[in-house]
């Protein structure tokens, strides 16, 4: 992060505009509704007020004469529009003072930049890409617009209204932050939301014990929670929209070390992060341990997020862990991700299941040699049955010398797919007979095996080759 986005308050003095033209008219608008006093400088001498409205113009002095000579004493920041070479010497002026100066599309003089502004009242959103692309935080800000409810910033000045008196009532900062989520994802937001304040008001003030409603014991302190969450493969992008809330509203993750960093970028700030853990060749704490973390921060009145790779129940010891819970009293959730199998099947294009070709899938795992020793491979005979191995990599000649001796023909389409959806996912295809030397190729896991017909449906070369350059990619588009 190169900018540390702040909302500055131009309201403790007045703020100098030099430029002309549209672009400063539009600076103008912008410093109007932050409730600036603006000083305009137009270099040209012409002040252009044409669309700006008499209130808009109220709250600005149509300054006269040279902008480097301006009096600078009081001025809170300094903005150039459209002010040509003026804006450079300005610029040099301003730093000299030690002022704040924007010269616009220009971040060699500039010493902070404007982001795009989502703005919603009490709520504004400030959308920065660095000054490398206004384009991209214009389409993000596009986005940003339509999620966002029209009132949020009606709700935020209503909890605003009545922070300190709940503030009073509960002290404890835990609880009380717990009291505006029910609030906001509750009936009372959703009537801000829609319009009607004063039944919102109303249903506020019906609330008696308001740390009950927060979810408190009777003692006092919170109710604790263990949220299991599928984490997904290891695009962010692929987390579900409940799996993103918990992690927002979390006091402390426990995380699997194979959730990759992208996500772990989503947990709440100030949330607690505990990586707990194995990894190949690496010990973790042990099963009995992260139940016994998760227990006891649950019963300490923690919101706990228990973040695992993929989906919690697909070779993810969820089942273990909700055990766990179960016998010690401690309320959880479950909420699934997308397991590595459906990840690498949607990117390489490997259709799991297809008519007539592939009826049924298997997910096995086949961690080290002895595993895959252990597996029934008479019952994968089927020619129609796709095969999934997870931890597969170690085992991969047992895997193939277990799917041979069932019959599997040495000419069965393999595909052996690392880091998923990851940006250095990795997809090499061959056949089974192959698949030994095929993992060899791999740099480096997780990787899943997917095995039977139709493997051969795979977007051959589109995604699969990690020399694939972006130079081919652009080719290939046009
Ligand atoms: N619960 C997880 C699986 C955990 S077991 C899920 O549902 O995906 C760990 C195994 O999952 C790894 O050895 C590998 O086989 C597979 N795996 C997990 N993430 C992967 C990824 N991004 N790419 C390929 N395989 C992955």
């Amino acid at each position: 992060m190169r900018y540390l986005p702040v909302f500055l308050d131009l309201q403790t003095g007045p703020v100098l505009l030099v430029g002309t033209g549209e672009l400063a008219r539009a600076k103008l608008r912008v410093l109007v509704a932050a409730g600036a006093r603006i000083r305009w400088y137009a270099p040209s001498g012409a002040h252009d007020v044409q669309g700006l409205e008499p209130a808009q113009l109220a709250r600005i002095d149509l300054a006269k004469g040279d902008p480097l000579a301006a009096d600078l004493k009081g001025v809170v920041a300094v903005f150039c529009a459209g002010a040509g070479d003026v804006g450079i010497a300005m610029s040099a002026r301003a730093r000299s003072l030690g002022l704040p100066v924007n010269v616009m599309d220009d971040l060699a003089h500039s010493s902070f930049i404007f982001p795009a502004i989502v703005d919603r009242g009490d709520v504004v959103v400030a959308i920065g890409t660095g000054g490398a692309s206004p384009v991209v935080a214009r389409r993000v800000r596009e986005k940003i617009e339509a999620v966002l409810p029209a009132r949020i910033g009606d709700l935020a000045k209503f909890i605003g209204r009545f922070r300190k008196a709940i503030h009073g009532r509960i002290p404890e900062m835990a609880l009380r932050r717990r009291f505006w989520e029910r609030v906001i994802d509750g009936p009372i937001g959703a009537l801000v939301l829609s319009g009607h304040r004063h039944e919102a008001e109303a249903a506020l003030h019906k609330i008696d014990d308001p740390s009950a409603f927060a979810g408190a014991l009777a003692d006092g302190r919170p109710r604790g929670h263990v949220t299991l969450v599928g984490a997904g493969p290891g695009d962010p992008d692929l987390l579900t929209i409940k799996a993103l809330r918990a992690l927002q509203d979390a006091d402390v993750v426990f995380h699997d070390e194979l959730v990759s960093p992208d996500i772990l970028d989503r947990i709440r700030r100030d949330a607690a992060r505990v990586p707990v853990g194995r990894r190949v060749g690496k010990p973790g704490i042990g099963q009995e341990a992260i139940n016994r973390l998760m227990i006891e921060a649950a019963q300490s009145g923690q919101r706990v997020v228990r973040l695992k790779g993929g989906d919690p129940f697909v070779f993810g010891r969820g089942g273990e862990e909700i055990e766990a819970l179960r016998q010690a009293g401690v309320a959880y959730s479950v909420i699934p991700g997308i397991t590595a199998a459906i990840g690498a099947a949607a990117q390489y294009e490997v259709p799991l299941t297809f008519r007539r070709e592939a009826l049924r899938i298997t997910f096995l795992t086949a961690h080290k040699a002895e595993d895959a020793e252990a597996v029934d491979w008479s019952a994968l005979t089927d020619t129609k049955m796709t095969v999934v191995v997870y931890m597969g990599m170690t085992a991969a000649s047992s895997v193939r010398s277990g799917l041979l001796a069932a019959g599997r023909a040495p000419q069965t389409p393999v595909g052996v797919f690392a880091r998923v959806t990851r940006p250095d996912a990795q997809g090499l295809i061959g056949t089974l007979d192959e698949l030994p030397a095929l993992v060899e190729r791999i740099d480096g896991g997780p990787a899943i095996l997917i095995i039977g017909d139709v493997v051969a449906h795979a977007a051959a070369g589109r995604h699969l080759n990690p020399e694939q350059t972006i130079e081919k990619l652009l080719e290939a588009a046009q």
